[in-house]
């Protein structure tokens, strides 16, 4: 019997992925179909569907479902869910498809048949209504906003058979661990208490404290990285793992942590997306999440502990994972070491902290970037990425 929390809503993952021996028949018979493309967002959720990471979810929501997730953080069926995963089309399309016809489902960026799909529902929505809902904002400027804005005016449900994940297992292998994989390693170590860090930043000094925090309190941490589409100006997650692999061989200790990669593309929504990150962690066998400051926030749409706040207020049943709220970390020179707001009691002039636009630009003019902030084996790495982005024969970018 497993010691680690129970998947959202279900006794067993339930990854939707079509036995290997079985994909080739299905894949052939899916060459016939009329073909539904995905966005990357919905490739994305497509994929935390076939790796189980959605569990229970056993394909895109129908209306009811839509609704309930929008408004009330819950399916028709009363599962708690915070954010809906839905599939669009265009409205031609979709009148050459009826209900219960079988669709393929195709990646638009690559064009690969990543599944199939029986639908059993089409509906319109009102996309502002779920901008307003999930978002808490209709700002066409806000990136997660502006693909809602943007996608189809039908929407199609259905249950999904993936035989496809893409380009992910190959191309990050030993990174790409499925639910049933993670929970399998954090079995193998005896754990229960699994904290899941999750980052689509290279770690820096105040990440590995948020890290090393988890591990004091729990069996181990879960390094969880964002391999999705990112935005603009975000290091690509390549690199964020070299960083990463070149820290924690470093400066942790062997068996306190796994390093895994999913594929999610961040919607940037911070409070609901927080609470669908605690909530796949937990298929993932995470007993915790690691929440720090404005969790999967852009801009300033969110304040800075929004992503905190709202585990407060859900019913006491909703999710097993319970949130680690840690508050802003940083090096103070008074302190003489890493802490947080709520240790140090010093002021702003002795905490070092960079913004991220603030970093890159120190990268760009090659300034020196302090020891206390990264470890220079995170420097090194970084400054080898940024000069490839320089133009050849240019020294610097102004
Ligand atoms: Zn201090």
């Amino acid at each position: 019997m497993s010691k680690l929390v129970p998947p959202h809503g279900s006794d067993t993952v339930m990854p939707l992925l079509v036995p290997e021996t079985e994909r080739a028949v299905s894949l052939r018979r899916a060459q016939a179909l009329v073909r539904v493309p995905m966005t990357s967002r919905e490739t994305s959720d497509f994929l935390m569907m076939a790796m189980g990471a959605y569990t229970p979810l056993t394909g895109f929501m129908r209306h009811d479902d839509w609704r309930g997730c929008c408004a009330d953080m819950k399916t028709a069926d009363g599962l708690f869910w915070p954010i809906p995963i839905t599939l669009s089309c265009s409205k031609d399309l979709a009148g050459s498809i009826a209900v219960e016809d079988t669709v393929a489902l195709v990646d638009q960026g690559s064009g690969e048949i990543m599944g199939v799909m029986e639908v059993t529902e089409k509906y319109a929505i009102d996309r502002e209504f779920e901008c307003h809902h999930v978002f808490r904002t209709a700002d066409p400027k806000h990136p997660g906003v502006a693909k809602v804005l943007g996608q189809g005016e039908v929407n199609l449900a259905g249950r999904v058979e993936a035989l496809s994940e893409g380009a992910y297992p190959e191309q990050y292998k030993g990174l790409y661990h499925r639910p049933e994989e993670t929970r399998a390693l954090f079995a193998e170590r005896g754990w229960s208490q699994v904290a899941a860090f999750q980052t689509r930043n290279p770690m820096h000094r105040s990440h590995e404290h948020l890290a090393k925090i988890a591990i004091e309190i729990c069996d181990g941490v879960l390094i969880h990285q964002v391999l999705g589409a990112l935005k603009v100006g975000d290091i690509p997650a390549e690199v964020r793992v070299k960083a990463i692999d070149r820290l924690t061989e470093r400066y942790f200790v062997p068996g306190t942590y796994v390093q895994a990669g999913y594929p999610i593309e961040m919607r940037y929504g911070g409070p609901r997306e927080a609470l669908l990150h605690a909530l796949f962690r937990q298929n993932f066998g995470c007993s915790h999440l690691v929440i720090g400051r404005d969790h999967a926030g852009v801009g300033s749409y969110y304040g800075p502990f929004d992503a905190q706040h709202i585990f407060d207020t859900l019913p006491p049943d909703s999710l097993c994972i319970q949130p680690l709220k840690i508050d802003v970390t940083f090096y103070c020179y008074e302190c003489g070491g890493m802490a947080t707001a709520r240790t140090c009691p010093h002021g702003d002039e002795r905490r070092l902290q960079i913004s991220g636009t603030r970093l890159r630009e120190m990268f760009a003019n090659n300034e020196k970037i302090p020891d206390e902030f990264s470890r220079p084996e995170v420097v090194a790495i970084l400054k080898e990425y940024y000069a490839s982005l320089r133009p050849r024969g240019s020294a610097q970018v102004s």
